[in-house]
């Protein structure tokens, strides 16, 4: 039976996640010897999804313009019901961790988030995934007729290979939302952390709010978010929106830059999945440099304006 990959989109594009969900998908179904088709709401640009091996799509160009879960769950459900789809692969952002259990309610399915691997055994269905806030590792068997597995962020990666993709229109059958979208007020010009590739993140070593443009000039050099640690936003130096770790934002960026922030447990379990993490702080003993691929010992005041200069200049040579 095969694979069903619901891919993210917005402005009716593909979302950045696309590219690693679909290649999750394809290496299940090939694993699985089944086929496999991809699903997506409101995408222009549905056939880029070929890049990754996908060779099919079902594009739905009618329906809620805008992410409707519960309208949504309902014409994935349909599509898999119809098509007797035996395994779902969706991503684990937050718009798929409402979407996802709504589905798995609908199909009588299993579901495991934050995967991080193709499944270790196929039957029973064993997923292994990051728990305890990327803490521990756990092996979940998923014992429904059809499975949904939300992939990890940054976990599994993007195998690309450029196929034939055939985009087939269909048309929603419940294409009723219960939901207006009556405006979105969006922050231009500044990547989100769920969305960058790179994020520049500030602690209390950086004493106060007026320093901030440290951090920012930094980001702007890179195309990154900017993000803090709890206390920062605890003492309203940054807003709530920029906390990142165990009660804050997970991070699963490419590269994540900590600046004065002393690696706190609370702090590693949110951001310890980002693929490389670079640490510049003060005291040598700092906890952070454990976790830290490249780490600065050295005094972020002197260190930061050095880095956003030669990556400026370097960035002038094209
Ligand atoms: C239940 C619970 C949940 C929590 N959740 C979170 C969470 O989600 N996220 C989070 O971040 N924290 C969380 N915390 C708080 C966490 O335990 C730490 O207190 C917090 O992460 C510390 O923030 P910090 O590293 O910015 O500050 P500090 O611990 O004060 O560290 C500042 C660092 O800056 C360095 N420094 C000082 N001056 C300079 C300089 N000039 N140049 C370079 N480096 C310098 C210091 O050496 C130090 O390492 C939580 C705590 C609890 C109890």
């Amino acid at each position: 039976m095969p694979v069903l990959i619901v891919i993210e989109t917005e402005n009716n594009a593909l979302k950045r996640n696309a590219a690693e969900v679909a290649s999750y998908g394809v290496a299940l179904a090939a694993k699985l010897e089944t086929s496999c088709t991809a699903i997506a709401f409101h995408a222009a640009n549905a056939n880029e999804l070929g890049h990754y091996s996908v060779t099919q799509v079902a594009h739905v160009s009618n329906g809620p313009k805008h992410f409707d879960a519960h309208a949504y769950a309902s014409e994935i459900a349909d599509f898999a019901g119809k098509n007797n789809v035996s395994h779902i692969v969706i991503s684990s952002s937050a718009d798929a961790r409402f979407l996802a259990p709504l589905l798995a309610a609908k199909l009588n399915a299993g579901y495991a988030p934050n995967a991080v691997k193709i499944p270790v055994e196929l039957s029973p269905l064993t997923v292994k995934r990051t728990a305890f806030t990327n803490k521990a590792f756990t092996y979940t068997q998923l014992l429904g007729d059809c499975n949904i597995i939300g992939v990890g962020n940054n976990a599994f990666g993007v195998i690309e290979n450029t196929v034939d993709c055939i985009v087939e229109e269909i048309k929603a059958e419940n294409a009723n939302s219960n939901l207006e979208q009556v405006s979105i007020e969006k922050i231009t010009g500044k990547a989100t952390i769920a969305d960058a590739d790179v994020v520049v993140s500030g602690g209390r070593g950086l004493k106060g709010p007026e320093n901030w443009h440290l951090v920012e000039d930094l980001a702007e050099v890179l195309d990154a978010a900017t993000a803090c640690s709890k206390p920062v936003s605890d003492m309203g130096w940054r807003s709530h929106d920029e906390h990142v770790g165990q009660t804050g934002k997970p991070v699963a960026t490419n590269l994540y830059i900590a600046i004065g922030i002393s690696g706190a447990i609370q702090h590693l379990a949110g951001v310890n999945s980002s693929k490389v993490k670079v640490v510049i702080n003060s005291d040598p003993e700092a906890p952070f440099f454990k976790a830290a691929d490249y780490g600065i010992v050295g005094d972020a005041f002197e260190i930061v304006p050095k880095l956003t200069e030669k990556l400026k200049a370097f960035k002038a040579l094209g």
